[in-house]
């Protein structure tokens, strides 16, 4: 019994990640907080009392839902479940293969930071857009599209084997582009607490544009487009902190006003259901592949984008953006290569 409640204080505390402030109210040592480390360590319950403090006031203005938080809370107990028995280092991995091959060495300076975050965002840019545009890494992507609310919970919900493949294409790129490693823990901890900002609700911040920010940064507007399965919105805004790459590319998608957001993906999913969020589209690529005719359209299936039909008549974002853009502006809708 006693292990069970020392495991959730574990797992509280863990999440909270309040340990580092509790050794040091133990200790009353706090030259820690001068070091990059503990300063790292201090800032870790940034986001969770975030969104502790979303769902109180969500709880204040009535707008608090269970089921807008149950799905992540079960995708996050899930995972910390699955990881207690199999962690993968990928980045640790990628970093003993890749270290001292880079065509160049950024190291810790203002300069090279510069230089490694744009390499950085390039690189969460590949990772991301392949999660949307290649079937297979969609099954791991999905699990965090499909919450079909906008909240602080929703940044755990991720499919457990989805951090390994992204950092694995991450840290291939940003090492053999000549980031260290240093420089690319520091980046890291910057792209992660603002990751996780920027699927701040309603609740605690209304307008998710702030300000003059919104023409520089990706704001938590450009990203709640990024969840929504309005067509207009579908495949848009794939960068996390400078919404380079999406200009570059033609993928930035700014927030219109009068169209309201509808979170969630595009396939009817059971709302606030675990196994649907999880499995669910591992499940519909297994139908679609055991129904495709031949050898060549079963692994198409694998690696074109979501939406993707042997039959021709496609339902990919592309398509349906497309679709839409054109009936918006009165045109016939013509078909998309
Ligand atoms: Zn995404
Ligand atoms: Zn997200």
């Amino acid at each position: 019994m006693t292990d069970i409640v020392q495991l959730l204080v574990d797992e509280f505390t863990g999440f909270f990640g309040i340990r580092h402030w509790m050794e040091m109210f133990r200790s009353g040592d706090y030259q820690s907080l001068l070091t990059w480390k503990g300063l790292q360590s201090a800032l870790s319950p940034l986001i969770p009392i975030l969104l502790l403090i979303e769902l109180v006031r969500g709880g204040l203005y009535r707008t608090f839902k269970v089921e807008n938080y149950k799905m992540p809370f079960l995708i996050y107990i899930v995972n910390r479940f699955i990881s207690r028995y199999l962690s993968i280092g990928a980045v640790a991995y990628c970093i003993g293969l890749f270290e001292g091959h880079g065509l160049l060495k950024a190291d810790l300076t203002w300069y090279w930071f510069i230089y490694g975050y744009i390499v950085w965002e390039l690189a969460h840019f590949v990772y991301h857009y392949l999660g949307h545009k290649v079937r297979l890494f969609w099954c791991l992507h999905s699990t965090h599209h499909a919450p079909e609310d906008m909240n602080l919970s929703v940044t755990y919900a991720h499919f457990f084997l989805e951090a390994p493949y992204a950092d694995i294409i991450r840290t291939t790129i940003c090492l053999l582009l000549g980031v260290t490693p240093p420089l690319l823990f520091l980046i890291m901890f910057i792209d992660g607490t603002w990751g996780a900002f920027i699927h701040v609700g309603e609740n605690l911040l209304k307008d998710g544009r702030l300000g003059f920010l919104n023409k520089i940064l990706l704001t938590p507007s450009h990203h709640r487009v990024h969840h929504a399965k309005n067509p207009l919105y579908m495949d848009t805004n794939f960068c996390n902190l400078l919404p380079i790459w999406d200009k570059a590319f033609g993928t930035l998608q700014q927030e219109e006003k009068e169209l309201k957001i509808e979170y969630g993906i595009s396939r009817q999913i059971r709302r606030g259901h675990f196994g649907d969020a999880y499995f669910g589209e591992f499940y519909a690529l297994f139908i679609d592949i055991k129904r495709a005719p031949g050898l060549v359209n079963k692994f198409l299936y694998i690696i074109m984008p979501p939406g993707w039909s042997h039959t021709g008549d496609h339902k990919t974002a592309k398509v349906v953006r497309h679709t839409y853009l054109q009936q918006a502006t009165g045109e016939p809708a013509a078909p998309v290569s």
